[in-house]
Order: structure tokens, then C-alpha cells, then sequence
């Protein structure tokens, strides 16, 4: 076996630095449709629409109403480590934007094809900018606000693509990503389709009943059934949502959704202390069914922990922890002493 050459240190180059960083944020559909429906958010939009095709494999657009971006901006947009979201050290400490990293963007254009179109609400047309394929911005049709077409992911990355499911199997990610989002903020309207079909579609809610209503769109009929409200507040933290009572469990844990400061998040402390409040009441091999919102001082929470930011670290971890426990078990509490026919929404 003829033996390796040993190679000098070198620089990478940009694009494979892309290509290792975009590893970490794009692993699969799914991560791309978050990246892009965050941005929307980020961008003040309230109607977002998502068009897959093949499960994602071969398209995955997103377009918003949002504030777009002057013609100048779309090459920045594209560039690694380029935000509008922070500028400082102080920023990141108290980031309350979803994005902040500058990095999705470029990633996805170095794993697939990517072209941005947008347009503010100033601007006469819109402006358009294929990622890599051509250096310019040229005039383009659209409406305020902006929109980003991703196809054909890792077909020039065979080794990535090999790891991809089935497109069914992609979709099912892609949809329960999409629920996690649309969760997150009951102002917005949100659209999903596959492969021209519509799959979700999710209007404005702005009331507390409208919101409800939406939440059993997205958990299922049975979870609003069992849903009861929680709403504490202490030690400068609110939590709000609604626990299912055990009569609706899961075997698996696909109806568990929790939020910080509107961010989706999985966190082991918060998954626990909810799973504590439910410990005399669920046996251990079922899942609560939730959908939770802890509201906090953005300095209590690190949210720049994970690459794909869906892991927080809180600085008074025990705190959270003991709130949410408490919180979840006197909902669960006072929903058994309460038959489920009286209860108000
Ligand atoms: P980040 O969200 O961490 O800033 P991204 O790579 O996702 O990094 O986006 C880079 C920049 O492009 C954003 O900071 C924002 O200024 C701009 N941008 C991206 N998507 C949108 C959008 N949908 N509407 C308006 N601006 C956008
Ligand atoms: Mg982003």
C-alpha cells in the first residue's frame, strides 16, 4: 500500500471552507428550510410560503413579505460571516433576531444552486442574484419582499447526498420543522406545499382563540381535547402554551414543542422539567404532548451554542428549570380537579 504523501499546512480556500462550515448548518432539507424561514421572520415578514419539490431534494423555495434588500445588499447577503443582525460582542449578548451568525446563506450556495430575488418596498423592481454562476445583480420581476430558491442540494457532493432519505422521508422532517416554526409566531401566515400540492396552510391568528385554533391545526384535534392553558408568570419570566393532559400522550416525542423568546429550541432542562411535572401521571415509556413559551431577558440565555442555534444555555439553568416544572404541574393540577367539558379556552 503505497503511503500518503504528507501535504504542507495550507490555507483553505474559501469555497471548502464553505463546504466543511455548511456541514454543521445544512444537514439535510430540513435545516435549509429553517435557515430560510428564520431570515423571513428576521425580516419582519407576516406571510411566508414554502414550495418543496421532492421532498426537498430538488427545490426548496421560500419567499416572504418582508423588508427585503436594496440591490448592494443581495452579494453581502451571499458572503460568509455577514449579518445585518449584530455588529458587536454586546450585540450577540442580547440577540433577539433568530439568525446572527451571517453564515446560512453562503453555506447552502456552496452545497447547491441558490438564487435570491428581492425587492423594498421603496424600490421600482426587484433584483435577483444567482449564487456563484454569475458576479451580477440584474433587474428582476417581483413583489416587496423577498425570495430564495435552493435546488438540486449536495448534486455536486455526492458523499452528502448519499446520506439523504427518501423524499417522503425528507418531507416528514421538512413538515414537522415547518410546525415548529409556524408555532412559534400565531401573527404570521404561513403556507407549505409538495410537489405543487398543498400541504399547510396556516392563517393569521391574533386572537387567543384564533391561536388555539391554530395550535390544534398544527397538534391534532385530539391534543386540543386535552389541551389546557398555562400561564405563570415569575422571577421576571413568563411562561405560556398549553400541556395536554395524560389522557393524550405519545408513544414518541413529536408533539413536544418549546420556545425561548419565540425561538425554537430542544433543551434537556426544560424537556425535563416539563417530563417531572407529568411524573405521576404518564408512564414512562408515553410523551407529553406541549406547546410552551418561555419569555426571559434575552441576557439569560445563550443562544449561540449550537451552529443550527437549537440548543440555548441559560445562566440560571436551575431557575428555568424549577419555574417550568411548577408552572406545567399546576396547569396539570388544576385541569384534574376541573372536568374537561367546563374548561374555557
Ligand atoms: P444571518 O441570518 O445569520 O444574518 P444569513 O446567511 O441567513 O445570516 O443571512 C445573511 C443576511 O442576508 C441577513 O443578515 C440579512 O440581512 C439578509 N437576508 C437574508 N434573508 C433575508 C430575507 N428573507 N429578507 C431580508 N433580508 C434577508
Ligand atoms: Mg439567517
Amino acid at each position: 500500500i503505497p503511503q500518503e504523501a504528507i501535504m504542507p499546512i495550507q490555507l483553505l480556500d474559501d469555497r471548502l471552507i464553505s463546504q466543511i462550515a455548511a456541514g454543521e448548518v445544512v444537514e439535510r432539507p430540513a435545516s435549509i428550510v429553517k435557515e430560510l424561514v428564520e431570515n423571513s421572520l428576521d425580516a419582519g415578514a407576516d406571510r411566508i410560503e414554502v414550495v418543496i419539490e421532492e421532498g426537498g431534494l430538488r427545490r426548496i423555495c421560500v419567499t416572504d413579505n418582508g423588508h427585503g434588500m436594496t440591490p448592494d445588499q443581495l452579494p453581502l447577503a451571499l458572503a460568509r460571516h455577514a449579518t445585518s443582525k449584530i455588529d458587536s460582542l454586546a450585540g450577540l449578548e442580547r440577540v433577539a433576531s433568530l439568525g446572527f451568525r451571517g453564515e446560512a446563506l453562503a453555506s447552502m450556495a456552496s452545497v447547491a444552486e441558490l438564487s435570491l430575488t428581492s425587492r423594498t418596498a421603496e424600490a421600482e423592481h426587484a433584483s435577483c442574484l444567482v449564487a456563484q454562476r454569475e458576479a451580477s445583480v440584474r433587474p428582476a420581476v417581483g413583489t416587496p419582499g423577498t425570495s430564495v430558491d435552493v435546488r438540486e442540494l449536495f448534486a455536486r457532493i455526492p458523499a452528502r447526498r448519499k446520506f439523504l432519505r427518501a423524499p417522503a422521508t425528507e418531507f416528514k422532517h421538512i413538515r414537522q420543522t415547518f410546525h415548529q416554526l409556524a408555532l412559534s409566531r400565531f401573527d404570521v401566515a404561513f403556507r407549505l406545499s409538495h410537489g405543487g400540492v398543498e400541504s399547510v396552510a396556516l392563517a393569521q391568528a391574533l386572537s387567543p382563540a384564533q391561536a388555539k385554533r391554530r395550535a390544534a391545526d398544527v397538534l391534532g384535534a385530539e391534543f386540543d381535547a386535552h389541551a389546557v392553558p398555562v400561564d405563570e408568570r415569575a422571577a421576571g419570566m413568563r411562561l405560556t402554551g398549553w400541556v395536554a393532559t395524560p389522557g393524550f400522550s405519545r408513544g414518541q416525542a413529536d408533539r413536544q414543542f418549546s420556545y425561548v423568546n419565540h425561538r425554537p429550541i430542544r433543551d434537556k432542562i426544560f424537556n425535563h422539567a416539563v417530563r417531572l411535572a407529568y411524573r405521576d401521571l404518564l408512564h414512562n415509556q408515553r410523551h407529553p404532548a406541549y406547546a410552551l413559551y418561555l419569555e426571559l431577558d434575552p441576557r439569560q440565555v445563550d443562544v449561540n451554542a449550537h451552529p443550527a442555534k437549537a440548543e440555548v444555555r441559560f445562566r440560571e439553568s436551575r431557575l428555568v428549570h424549577d419555574f417550568v416544572f411548577r408552572s406545567v404541574a399546576r396547569a396539570l393540577e388544576a385541569a384534574e380537579s376541573t372536568p374537561t367539558e367546563s374548561r374555557a379556552i
